[in-house]
């Protein structure tokens, strides 16, 4: 690479320090103005020496100037005097502009004219007084200029700046700060999506196909008397996969394709968001058929008017009303349609959801075994994998995850397997993969004293002997004392992907999450902070029983959730007082019997415990074999298919 700074092609470049030169110039100009102007050629002396020559009669005038400066005119006599003979002024003009022979500044007028006055008074003299405001019109002029010289030249400054950040175009970027910022695949990008490399999403899948039918044969739908949706709204968590639903849906129907973030819409400045709104279904209209796909629409798409205080919502809020009046006003056959994504359709704007906007809602939920499996089938074709790889075991071990998280597992697999120097990606890779992604990195230096250690292992040794006697708990996949990111050890599960969930099931999974604390308190009778994410976890869930889900008999079946989002109790609770003591009364109930329920459970097991906590301190890591060579085959049948 050589540097480009010398290639003769480049643009001449305004440099920022030519501003810095013309405000100089502009400053130094001023002060010669001020100087040539005030005529101060003459010399300058103190106040207290003109008074002596004002006391001695030798002045014939005084002139005070803008009430700052004193301009002090002798009497012929004196000019002809020893003292005052270098003042003698060698006007070439003398009549027209006498110049004084004198001038000084003054602290205050008020003072200054009394002195002058009483002098004038006490020795009788004829000495003129007078008062001049002198325009300084250049000056001034100048003065009242500076302000916008200075901004101007402030603001060429940072839009050279922001230019040059962005890769140094020498238009500046300043002048398309309107223009939306969407980046655009069509024909000439080769990112290809197609329906093939969405896995799982059936429904979605569906729903979409529509839309590309609609972009593809639009007369079908119109020539009934039909309208063709303006656009649709994909609802789901963050890597579900709806971005990539949006571009297959453009690959599918071969049309131009304009991504953007809600976010990007956003810009310090006023009537940005609006302006590049416009730009944005401009752009699009003119290469339609076409997509727009406006990911995180909650950026921009927030109910309006709630919570604003401030009323620094308006930009947000002229940029929404922009949109809805695009999505108005394009007509029936304009084909363009909006995708647009957010995880939080509960908090956008009802106006956005109205017919003619974005009237259809698209779920995008979390892939379930059998689309973990698929969408690990396609991140799967370009890694070269062992011959023993199971799919189906690693979509067993990834509950929970998201498409993305897929897509990254496989990955990060291809990666450690080819740090490990192997000529295929194996099961150990992925795990490894999986926990990583799960937990951070391993920090196999993290200082840990023994003891530490070993209330670590009874810690995460207490959750797994719960989790294994109880039936509705859910059933272990493994145990770990390694300590990765923030915490020292874990113990994961296969949550059952259920619907409903029943109180005894609630019960149970708080039980063997108050394990952890139970045996510490078993076995060493000290109780520690380590067990402070289990008990988030637990009050969380006993409340959500008590004031959600109206699960506890004395609060009754009645809840305190609001599903529209739109009641905002702020510091009102919507119960009463005595309400309010049953429920955490309530609350501490549930998690006070689960806790001497684990209790007694692991006194009971107290053997089993402990020989399950030296293995986990021996092996770091173990998994449900383990388990079984000690608990003997967990009870609970249902969840042993693997
Ligand atoms: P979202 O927009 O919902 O946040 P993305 O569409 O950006 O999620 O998904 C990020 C990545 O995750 C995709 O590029 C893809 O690699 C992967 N992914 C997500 N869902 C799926 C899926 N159903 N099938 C295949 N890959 C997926
Ligand atoms: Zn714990």
């Amino acid at each position: 690479m050589s540097k480009d700074n010398k290639n003769p092609n480049k643009k001449p470049k305004l440099n920022p320090y030519w501003i810095y030169g013309v405000v100089i110039t502009i400053f130094l100009g001023m002060q010669l103005f001020y100087g040539g102007f005030g005529g101060q050629s003459s010399a300058t002396i103190t106040p207290s020496k003109f008074l002596d020559y004002l006391d001695q009669g030798d002045v014939a005038k005084v002139e005070i100037v803008n009430k700052r400066e004193a301009k002090v005119y002798l009497t012929k006599e004196a000019v002809e005097k020893e003292v005052h003979k270098a003042t003698k002024p060698n006007n070439i003009l003398p009549a027209m502009t006498p110049s004084p022979n004198y001038t000084f500044e003054f602290g205050d007028l008020q003072n200054f004219e009394k002195e002058i006055n009483d002098t004038i008074a006490s020795n009788n003299l004829t000495t003129e007084l007078k008062y001049k405001t002198e325009e300084n019109l250049w000056g001034n002029f100048l003065i009242s200029l500076l302000p916008f010289i200075l901004i101007i030249g402030v603001w060429i400054f940072i839009m050279r700046r922001m230019s040059s950040g962005s890769g140094g175009g020498a238009g500046g970027q300043i002048f398309n700060i309107g223009k939306s910022k969407a980046r655009l695949f069509d024909e000439k990008t080769d990112i290809k999506t197609s329906f093939r490399d969405v896995a799982g999403l059936e429904g979605a899948k569906e729903e979409v196909q529509e839309i590309v039918d609609f972009l593809k044969n639009p007369e079908k739908y119109t020539s009934l008397g039909g309208k063709i949706p303006k656009g649709a709204l994909l609802v789901g968590q963050p890597g579900t996969g709806k971005t990539l639903l949006a571009k297959a849906v453009a690959g599918e129907a071969q049309v131009p394709f304009f991504s953007l973030s809600g976010s990007d819409f956003v810009e310090m400045f006023v009537g940005v968001g609006a302006s590049r709104v416009r730009d944005l279904f401009k752009q699009a209209k003119e290469k339609s058929p076409s997509i727009i796909f406006i990911d995180e629409i909650d950026a921009i798409g927030r109910a309006r008017g709630k919570s604003n205080f401030s009323g620094s919502n308006d930009e947000r809020e002229n940029t929404l009303n922009q949109l809805l009046t695009e999505m108005d006003g394009f007509g029936t056959n304009t084909n363009v349609i909006v995708l647009a994504a957010t995880n939080r359709a509960d908090v956008l704007d009802k106006a956005l959801m109205r017919a003619g906007r974005f009237d259809r809602q698209i779920f995008v939920d979390l892939p379930d075994v059998r689309e973990r499996k698929e969408i690990f089938e396609v991140h799967l074709r370009p890694i070269k994998q062992s011959e023993t790889l199971d799919i189906d075991f690693l979509a067993k071990q990834t509950p929970g995850f998201s498409g993305a998280d897929i897509a990254n597992v496989c990955n990060e697999a291809a990666l450690i397997a080819a740090r490990h120097g192997k000529k295929a990606v194996d099961k150990q890779d992925f795990l490894d993969a999986v926990d990583r992604i799960v937990g951070g990195l391993e920090k196999k230096n993290k200082i840990i004293t023994p003891d530490e250690k070993r209330a670590v292992a009874y810690h995460e040794a207490g959750h797994a002997t719960i989790s294994w006697m109880l039936e509705h708990a859910a059933p272990l996949v493994k145990v770990t004392i390694v300590p990765r990111g923030q915490s020292l050890g874990a113990a994961w599960y296969l949550p059952e992907e259920r619907l409903i969930v029943r109180p005894e099931q609630m019960l149970d999974e708080m039980c063997a999450a108050l394990g952890g604390r139970a045996a510490e308190k078993v076995i060493f009778d000290k109780i520690s902070t380590g067990a402070l994410s289990d008990l988030e976890k637990v009050t969380k869930q006993a409340r959500a029983m008590v004031t959600i889900y109206g699960l506890s008999d004395k609060v009754g079946n009645l809840t305190y959730y609001d599903s529209s989002g739109q009641t905002e109790y702020g510091f009102t609770k919507p119960y009463s007082e005595q309400t309010a003591e049953l429920i955490d009364n309530e609350i501490s109930n549930i998690i006070e019997t689960q806790y001497k329920r684990a209790i007694s459970l692991l006194e009971d097991n107290k053997d089993k415990l402990t020989q399950l906590a030296e293995v986990l301190l021996e092996k770091e890591v173990i998994f449900k074999d383990n388990l079984e060579k000690i608990f003997g085959k967990r009870p609970f049948a249902k969840d042993e298919e693997e």
